[in-house]
């Protein structure tokens, strides 16, 4: 897929949760490609964490990487990883609220565990991540050297965040507190100068959804979902972050930007009724 570098993030540090696999890890890549250094967290794929990092380290041209492992939805293991962050590269820039699970069942059989798995990770991972990222930002204050902003949370949001998921409430309910969490932080800290947007993907092909894509006849009945006819890459959603933690986008606060070749358009509708 064609991608354009042009140093966007000299000199700004980025944290992205979860960019051991799938969407963190295109995201990682792209923000160092754009120049910025980026704190790869993981929760346990320590294998899959090194190999981003030292595949930007390999590359000249790009910023500098780290792994770091950290549970998002522990209190005082996200606190730790920012630490560590702010220890090493001297500041946060850019935090991306990657990490995220669906753990799915029917409402009649969810247990109080699945559901509160989803929760923890999903939604309250990503208000510990904010919060500390919002506690260094203020701290610090401006850094008109290298951005507008004092600082940028791209929350990783879903469609589900608007489109309803049975069998999936969890993941859906997670991701509808993330967009009011998104825009209520955005509400509350764009005088600070602090700018937070969400991405929404559709459909996008990593890990978390490898059975709705592995086989031809799982892929035909997903196209059915997406006008555009192409399940997205994770590259898709990389090139939109690395823009949105730009200062190219600042006047972009407070968005959900959605990224599913037009599954939001709802096209089980067209022709019909
Ligand atoms: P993925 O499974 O490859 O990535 C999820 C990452 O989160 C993994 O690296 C995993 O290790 C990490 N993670 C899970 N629990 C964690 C924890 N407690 N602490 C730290 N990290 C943890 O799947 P993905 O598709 O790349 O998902 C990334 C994000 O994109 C998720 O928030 C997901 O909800 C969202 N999303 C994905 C799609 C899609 O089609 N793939 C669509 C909409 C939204």
């Amino acid at each position: 897929m064609y991608q354009k570098f042009n140093r966007r993030l000299d000199g700004q540090t980025a944290l992205v949760t979860g960019s051991s696999s799938g969407i963190g890890s295109a995201v990682a890549l792209a923000l160092a490609k754009e120049g910025a250094n980026v704190i790869v967290n993981y929760s346990r794929d320590e294998e899959g964490a090194n190999k981003i990092v030292a595949s930007i380290n390999n590359d000249n041209e790009a910023g500098s990487a780290i792994a770091l492992r950290a549970d998002v939805s522990k209190e005082d293991q996200v606190q730790e990883m920012f630490r560590q962050s702010i220890a090493h590269f001297g500041t946060i820039d850019i935090l991306v609220n990657n990490a995220g699970l669906q753990n799915d069942a029917a409402i009649q059989d969810m247990t109080l565990a699945e559901w509160q798995l989803v929760i923890d990770i999903n939604l309250t991972g990503q208000f510990l991540c904010s919060r500390e990222a919002v506690r260094e930002f203020l701290k610090r204050g401006p850094r008109p050297e290298v951005s507008v902003a004092t600082g940028k949370i791209i929350c990783m949001s879903s469609v589900h965040e608007v489109i309803p998921w049975g069998g999936h409430i969890n993941y859906a309910a997670s991701k509808g507190g993330v967009m009011m969490l998104m825009k209520s932080m955005a509400q509350e800290l764009g005088p600070k100068k602090i700018r937070i947007n969400s991405i929404a993907p559709g459909a996008i092909k990593t890990p978390i959804n490898k059975e709705a894509w592995d086989t031809p006849e799982a892929e035909k009945e997903l196209l059915k979902l997406i006008p555009y006819n192409r399940v997205g890459e994770t590259s898709d959603i990389g090139s939109i972050a690395a823009w949105l933690a730009s200062d190219e986008s600042d006047y972009i606060h407070g968005t959900t930007i959605f990224v599913d070749g037009g599954m939001t358009l709802y096209p089980g509708f067209y022709g019909n009724g």
